[in-house]
């Protein structure tokens, strides 16, 4: 069965003990005011990991799961500043997302890196979320089914079938990512809905039912329910909103 799945990026944002904070209120509202149906990922900062998934293990929620927002895409060595795919799975991370946008724009990741980091997070284990969309410009200029399919092919399609059930997408348009301009429903269930025909081509149709393609991109409480709707928008990616945890609950409330 696809799975639900609401995942929170706080991206470079919050101090630890604001973290855990934030961790702490969104654990007790899934708690008290959620049926339990989707799977909620928290994906603060690396510094965070540790003792927030400590937050998540003693309250023993088997529902919310902890994320990471990178990682190397070598396994171990000689490079100052990088977190590897063993660390993380280390500290007790679930998801890690590869491919996010801000990533390929400011530090110039590209369809053969994503795919190394891609191959260290299956290895070790973890699910992994892999982001594509198209910028603004592409959108205008009306190529972005293709855009997002070169973005999917160069990274993932090497990858061997049985890792698929440990993949999840989420689409991305830039042009909405933190700009408070969201995609309609129909714009994105047309290409998530592409998203799963090319996994259906490449590998096979049962295999592509199952994968969850999640939204992202400006994506709150006032829009989600609408978007969660769509027949192949499985859930979100969220920025902005993930910060506060009213806001996120109800966007996770509006999954269920
Ligand atoms: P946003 O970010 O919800 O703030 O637009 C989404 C994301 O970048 O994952």
């Amino acid at each position: 069965m696809r799975k639900k799945i609401v995942a929170g990026n706080w991206k470079m944002n919050t101090t630890l003990a604001e973290g855990q904070a934030l961790a702490s209120e969104i654990i007790h509202m899934v708690e008290d005011e959620t049926d339990r149906s989707v799977q909620v990922v928290l994906i603060p900062p690396f510094t965070h990991l540790y003792p927030i998934n400590k937050l998540i293990g003693s309250l023993r929620k088997k529902h919310i799961y902890l994320g990471a927002q990178d990682c190397s895409a070598h396994e171990k060595g000689a490079y100052t500043g990088e977190v590897s795919a063993a660390m993380l799975q280390s500290v007790g991370v679930d998801y890690v997302i590869v491919g996010h946008s801000e990533r390929r724009e400011y530090h110039a990741e590209n369809h053969a890196l994503l795919a190394q980091k891609a191959r260290r997070v299956l290895e070790h284990g973890m699910q992994l979320i892999f982001c594509c969309g198209e910028p603004l410009s592409v959108r205008e200029a009306g190529n972005y089914l293709e855009y997002v399919e070169a973005q999917l092919r160069e990274s993932l399609f090497e990858l061997e079938a049985d890792l698929w059930e440990h993949i999840v997408i989420a689409y991305e348009p830039v042009w909405a990512i933190g700009t408070g301009k969201t995609a309609t429903p129909e714009q994105a269930q047309e290409v998530h809905a592409y998203i799963r025909s090319l996994i259906a081509e490449r590998y096979d149709k049962a295999l592509a039912h199952e994968v969850s393609i999640l939204y992202g991109g400006s994506c709150k409480p006032e829009n989600a329910a609408e978007l969660f709707a769509q027949a192949d928008i499985d859930g979100g990616l969220i920025g902005g909103a993930s910060l506060k945890s009213r806001s996120f609950v109800d966007i996770i409330k509006a999954c269920q």
